[in-house]
């Protein structure tokens, strides 16, 4: 089975991906880090990855069709067709994701474009036309309660 999780950046992704993972044996990718391992992007003035969706896709879709048993998580995922089973969008309330990125000391301005996207559903809305059918949203909540959720619903 293959899996992708996507989200706006803190709500959680990368740690239910992990637990997920452990879950159903599957092996974890994080976006940033496979894109950094195919040489896919470059940096910017401001020192963060830019990532060409197109050449993203093509590669990650390469490795599902050849390996599988991956689970993909990454918030640029929700703006690909990648070849998954099941497509998670976490979702998690702009206030309390505002909470959660200041925190995480991320800059006022990176906290007011997530907690705006959140608020306007970004990923949802792009994940819904890109998955249709294979589209999972969850609300993040308490890790073991997210996760059984989880498990019942990929079932
Ligand atoms: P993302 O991968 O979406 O950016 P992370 O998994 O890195 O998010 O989590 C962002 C922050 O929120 C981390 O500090 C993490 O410990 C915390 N966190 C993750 N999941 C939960 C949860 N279910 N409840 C509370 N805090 C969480």
């Amino acid at each position: 089975m293959n899996i992708a999780i996507s989200g706006t950046p803190g709500v959680g992704k990368t740690t239910i991906a992990k637990l997920l993972g452990k879950k159903l044996n599957l092996k974890v990718i994080n976006e940033k880090d496979f894109a950094l391992k195919k040489g896919i992007g470059s940096f910017n003035e401001m020192d963060e990855l830019e990532i060409p969706i197109d050449e993203f896709e093509k590669t990650a879709n390469a490795l599902l069709l050849k390996e599988g048993n991956i689970i993909f998580e990454g918030h640029l995922l929700c703006e690909m067709k990648l070849k998954v089973d099941k497509f998670i969008v976490l979702t998690l309330d702009p206030e309390k994701l505002q909470l959660r990125l200041e925190l995480r000391n991320y800059p006022e301005e990176k906290i007011m474009d997530n907690t705006f996207c959140e608020g306007i559903e970004y990923c949802k809305k792009h994940a819904k036309k890109n998955y249709k059918t294979k589209l999972i949203v969850i609300e993040s909540k308490e890790q073991n309660e997210l996760i059984n959720e989880l498990l019942d619903l990929l079932n």
